[in-house]
């Protein structure tokens, strides 16, 4: 399998995060003799110090001549005197843009080892493994007329969406849930808002041509209660893009950390790969970033941009057993628990490496049986 990684590492702890993750898709190339080559491209702060542009044409060119886009962080607190067009996050924004991905997934997994972490109650989270997807090109963020009146004292927005904008993002959230555990929840406001009742009616009609997946309609407001009371209750959530914004984040209070979550940007020209978090410039250079959420994205990239579905979960499977063994970086670690070991970003990479090579090892000996 050949695969052509743009590598767009970023500020702060974006270069040391993605560094583990690069690490592990080279490990997995190695492993399954793939040919995965990794362009490092400048954006962000550090292509602001070399070029003067926070998204260089270079970096444009051959990020939309790649097969997939695995950044790590933007931003730095020296530009925060820019406008925004000129900062660093004007350069994730624009190529967000240009590579046009239109549905977001973001998983949200309730890691056993991390259940102390999270403010819910282990008995609420156990269980937990839900991927949101949400519409991220259309609804209130980019719907036109928009403006502010202030001379009126009046501003407005725009939520907006077309038949065809919810399908295309409706058939990624059923094939999705094919694969998984099948059954999707699509959130929307369907009792006061004409443009969920659209996207209520397109999503009921295209699960005609789905009928090994369970769909259920839920309301936004009552499904903000329900993923905090009863989130193993979820497999696949299809959300327009403000209600994904907001119910995601919400969502990641399951798994406790930012550190520890991925995310993918799918549907457009290149596929882009992204940890949530940003550059945390306050732990930068340090060794103290969790590298997890970097390489889980890495996981992201095997699974919708190479098929590597194995790949894929064996990298999750390397995580979730390093977390089991007790190993933490500082924003997972609990103070005073002696069954915890503290390491470094570069260690824990090394140990989810480690624990993908006997995952791998375990599995080519079982085909060699
Ligand atoms: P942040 O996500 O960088 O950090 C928030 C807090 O979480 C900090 O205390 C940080 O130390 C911690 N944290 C984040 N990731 C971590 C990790 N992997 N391991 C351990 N701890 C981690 O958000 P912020 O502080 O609001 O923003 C810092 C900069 O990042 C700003 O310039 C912001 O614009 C930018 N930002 C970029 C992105 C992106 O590139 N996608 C996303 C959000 C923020």
């Amino acid at each position: 399998m050949k695969l052509k990684i743009a590598i767009l590492a970023g500020d702060g702890i974006g270069p040391e995060v993605t560094h583990e993750a690069v690490n592990i898709l080279k490990a997995v190339a190695e492993f399954g003799g793939h040919d995965f080559t990794f362009t490092p491209l400048l954006v962000g702060g550090i292509a602001i110090d070399k070029t003067g542009s926070p998204l260089p044409t270079a970096t444009l060119e051959a990020a939309l001549e790649s097969d997939a886009v695995l950044m790590g962080a933007v931003g730095d607190n020296k530009f925060n005197s820019l406008p925004p067009d000129k900062r660093p996050e004007a350069g994730l924004l624009q190529i967000r843009a240009a590579l046009g991905g239109y549905a977001n997934l973001r998983p949200s997994i309730a890691y056993p080892a991390l259940s102390g972490n999270s403010p819910l109650r282990p008995e609420v989270t156990d269980g937990a493994d839900i991927l949101f997807v949400r519409e991220l090109l259309g609804g209130l963020y980019f719907g036109q007329p928009r403006a502010w009146d202030k001379e009126a004292q009046r501003a407005h927005n725009t939520m907006v969406y077309t038949r065809a904008e919810v399908v295309r993002v409706a058939r990624i959230a059923f094939e999705l849930a094919q694969k998984r555990r099948k059954k999707l929840t699509s959130v929307d406001k369907a009792n006061v808002l004409e443009v969920s009742q659209l996207w209520r009616a397109t999503v009921t009609e295209l699960a005609k041509d789905y009928p090994d997946v369970t769909l259920e309609h839920q309301l936004v407001d009552s499904m903000a209660m329900h993923l905090m009371n009863i989130p193993r209750n979820f497999d696949v959530v299809l959300t327009e893009n403000l209600f994904g914004d907001i119910l995601s984040d919400e969502a990641g209070v399951i798994t406790g950390s930012l550190g520890m979550l991925p995310s993918a940007t799918i549907g457009g020209k290149v596929n882009l790969y992204e940890p949530v978090h940003g550059s945390a410039p306050d732990i930068a250079g340090q060794g103290k970033a969790n590298p997890l959420g970097a390489i889980l994205t890495a996981a992201m990239v095997l699974r919708h941009s190479a098929n590597l579905e194995q790949d894929a979960a064996a990298i999750e499977k390397a995580v979730t057993k390093v977390l089991a063994d007790g190993h933490r970086t500082a924003d997972i670690a609990r103070g005073g628990n002696a069954s915890q070991h503290l390491v470094s970003t570069t260690e824990m990479g090394k140990l989810v490496h480690q624990a993908l090579a006997e995952s791998i090892d375990q599995r080519q000996a079982m085909h060699a049986v």
